[in-house]
C-alpha cells in the first residue's frame, strides 16, 4: 500500500498510513487530508479531512505547542514539571485536613498562574502562586512551605509571616 523511499521518508501520496487521524463520526482510520492551509498568520495549519468509511468531512487544526521553562534563582533553566507542584504541596500539606478535590483545584490554579507567563516563568512566581492557595486554605501548611520557599532565618521571620496571615502586614519575597 506505500513504499518508504531510500532516504527513510514514507510516502503514501495514495491509500492511507497508520497514522492517519480518526473519523470522530465513525472512527474509522480510513480518512485522508483533502485541503490543508495555514491560519493565524501561519501560526497553525486548518486541515479538511475526508472519511472514507462515513464520507463526512471533518476539520483539524494543527499548532506547536512551546514547552514552558522554568527559571530558577540561580538562573538556570528546566522544564516545568507539575509533579513538582504536587510534591510542593504534599510536603506542605501532611497531615493537614484538606481534602483531594481541594488540592487539586490548587495544583491547577498553580499551573494555570504558571503557564499564563508565556513561555518561561521564574520559579518564585510558582512559590508565590503556592503560597496564595496555601494562605487561604490552611495557615499550618502556608508555615511550613513559607518557610522553605522563603528561607526563614530565624523568629522574626515567623513573626512577620503571622502578621501577613493575621491581614497586617505584605508578604515578603
Ligand atoms: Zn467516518
Amino acid at each position: 500500500m506505500s513504499s518508504a523511499g531510500s532516504d527513510g521518508v514514507r510516502l503514501a501520496p495514495i491509500g492511507y498510513s497508520p497514522f492517519d487521524m480518526q473519523c470522530p463520526f465513525c472512527a474509522s482510520s480510513r480518512t485522508r487530508v483533502v485541503d490543508s492551509r495555514p491560519i493565524e498568520g501561519g501560526s497553525a495549519i486548518r486541515r479538511r479531512r475526508v472519511c472514507h468509511g462515513c464520507r463526512n468531512r471533518f476539520t483539524t487544526y494543527e499548532r506547536s505547542v512551546v514547552p514552558l521553562m522554568v527559571r530558577k534563582r540561580d538562573g538556570r533553566f528546566e522544564p516545568f514539571k507539575v509533579e513538582k507542584i504536587q510534591a510542593g504541596f504534599a510536603s506542605a500539606l501532611a497531615d493537614r485536613p484538606v481534602t483531594r478535590k481541594r488540592l487539586e483545584a490548587m495544583i491547577a490554579e498553580v499551573e494555570a498562574v504558571a503557564r499564563s507567563h508565556g513561555s518561561q516563568v521564574d520559579s518564585d512566581e510558582i512559590g508565590r502562586a503556592v503560597l496564595t492557595e496555601l494562605r487561604e486554605v490552611d495557615q499550618v501548611a502556608y508555615l511550613r512551605f513559607a518557610s522553605v520557599y522563603k528561607e526563614f532565618q530565624g523568629a522574626q521571620d515567623f513573626e512577620r509571616e503571622m502578621a501577613v496571615l493575621e491581614g497586617k502586614g505584605e508578604p515578603a519575597g
